[in-house]
């Protein structure tokens, strides 16, 4: 039996602009944010020779920059460029990582590529017990994680290295391609089907992996559906970044507050 291609191959019969091509590979993923990224790595690293392709609407790393920068305003890119592309939503951010399974997984303990190894904020047990205990008392949950901070610039450069990394090691990266639909046939998943400005590609794959992350989280949603995947969302972790008068600060040693602030958890009442 051909593999289902769902309602938009069948809406492109007949289109002759819009030419079908198909492509073969072992794995594929969709998605080249940190999951994405990380699965590739993850793969090659246990020494997976099986083909690897990722699709990712957004542009290359070294190509993403927000036009609001020159012209002062958001011209409404499509994709914007902040929250798609290589590196996915956080390539803007500079690079806080949370080393506690409460906040952030165990996605930092992978990183290498030549990013900084120093954590902040280890020790000082009896201080973080007393702002624990002040926290109580003010009705809020203390979340005590050391932090890896790679700054702004520094976590481009990292991608820009694991891109390359990813590149060099024969990982087909299809840019500027959004998949449009899951292919499921007789209840297994047999591929994908994507788009870009040449038209539209059947990726056959052997496994298939989503890592859309949250601006592909209504598509995703809508292809479970679709399809009777049984799905729960995620937990979101919300940051609110609290500012209070140095007076306030003076009482929380230094190093606890480089440790505190970024991640924005420092309670008011302190
Ligand atoms: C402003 C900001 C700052 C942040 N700062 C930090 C921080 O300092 N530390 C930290 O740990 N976390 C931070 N985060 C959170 C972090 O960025 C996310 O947890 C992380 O990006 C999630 O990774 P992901 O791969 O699941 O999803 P994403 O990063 O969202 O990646 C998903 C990728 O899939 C692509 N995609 C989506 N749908 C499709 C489709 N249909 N076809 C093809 N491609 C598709 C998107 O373009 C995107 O590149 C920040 C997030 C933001 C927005």
């Amino acid at each position: 039996m051909r593999p289902r291609y769902g309602p938009l191959a069948e809406r492109n019969k007949g289109n002759m602009a819009d030419t079908t091509t198909t492509i073969h590979t072992d794995v594929a993923i969709v998605g080249a944010g940190p999951a994405g990224i990380f699965t590739a790595l993850g793969l090659l690293g246990k020494g997976d020779t099986r083909s690897i392709t990722i699709v990712e609407k957004g542009l290359p790393v070294e190509k993403r920059s927000c036009p609001k920068a020159k012209v002062g305003h958001c011209i409404h890119c499509q994709p914007c460029r902040i929250t798609t592309g290589f590196s996915g939503a956080g390539a803007f951010s500079d690079g806080k990582l949370s080393l506690s399974r409460e906040v952030g997984g165990d996605l930092p303990e992978l990183i290498g590529h030549g990013a900084d190894p120093h954590v902040e904020g280890l020790g000082h047990a009896d201080e973080v017990a007393e702002i624990r205990r002040r926290a109580i008392s003010a009705g809020l949950k203390l979340v005590d994680c050391p932090i890896r901070h790679l700054g702004t610039e520094k976590a481009q450069e990292l991608y820009a290295r694991i891109e390359k990394h990813l590149l060099d090691a024969g990982v087909n990266i299809l840019f500027e391609t959004e998949c449009e639909e899951v292919v499921i046939e007789d209840g297994v998943c047999r591929g994908l089907v994507v788009r870009n400005r040449d038209g539209e590609t059947r990726v056959e794959a052997g496994e298939t992996i989503v890592a859309t992350g949250r601006r592909g989280a209504s598509w995703f949603d809508s292809m479970c559906e679709e399809h009777g995947i049984g799905h729960v969302a995620g937990p979101v972790d919300v940051g609110v970044r609290v500012e209070v008068r140095n007076e306030v600060m003076e009482r929380i040693p230094i190093r606890i507050r480089t440790r505190c602030a970024p991640s924005a958890r420092t309670p008011a009442a302190l």
